[in-house]
């Protein structure tokens, strides 16, 4: 059977738009509301001869930093027991946040393969030297991307298939 890679972050980070760019189709929920995205979504994606399931873990929109946490450990829970790799996913804007750090704590005692993504990196001149604050997270190098401009989405593919 196909491997099985999951996207997992924070609300907002831009799970979704990232899914949606590599299932080339509107398939996931993406809103300005933070975490709208029903449990769970699936699409088929093909890189370079690579056939692979992508999963959207984001959940129901939580209403407080608690419950935002639990959430992120339920998802990140969900990719361990379920997925080959998982596409753990930040946003540069915000910056690093504590429930990054627990999230990252969480799937680096898997020992599953994970790729640290910092999303919204829309330009690489104005957001790079913000991109190495996540080398903090002590799971790899970030790997920069802009799920909206669809900027770096190649090299973070290939990053992914190495791992099947
Ligand atoms: P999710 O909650 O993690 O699934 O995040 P969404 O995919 O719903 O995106 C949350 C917000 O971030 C939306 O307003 C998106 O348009 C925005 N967003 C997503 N990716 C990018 C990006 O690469 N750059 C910028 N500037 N905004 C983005
Ligand atoms: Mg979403």
């Amino acid at each position: 059977s196909k491997p099985v890679v999951a996207i997992v972050g924070r609300p907002n980070v831009g799970k979704s738009t990232l899914f949606n760019a590599l299932a080339g189709e509107q398939i996931s929920i993406v809103k300005d509301t933070p975490g709208v995205t029903r449990d769970r979504i699936y699409a088929d994606v093909e890189w370079l001869n690579h056939k692979f399931t992508l999963i959207d873990t984001g959940g129901i929109e939580p209403e407080s930093k608690d419950i935002i946490l639990s959430q992120m450990r339920e998802q990140a829970q969900i990719a361990i027991d379920t997925a080959d790799v998982i596409i753990f996913i930040t946003d540069v804007r915000q910056g690093l946040v504590d429930a990054d750090a627990k999230v990252a704590d969480m799937l680096r005692r898997s020992h599953k393969p994970v790729l640290l993504v910092v999303n919204k990196v829309d330009s690489f001149k104005k957001f790079m030297t913000d991109v190495y604050e996540f080398y903090n997270l002590g799971i790899g190098d970030p790997i920069p991307v802009s799920a909206a401009s669809q900027l770096g989405i190649g090299d973070m593919l290939d990053e992914v298939v190495k791992h099947f």
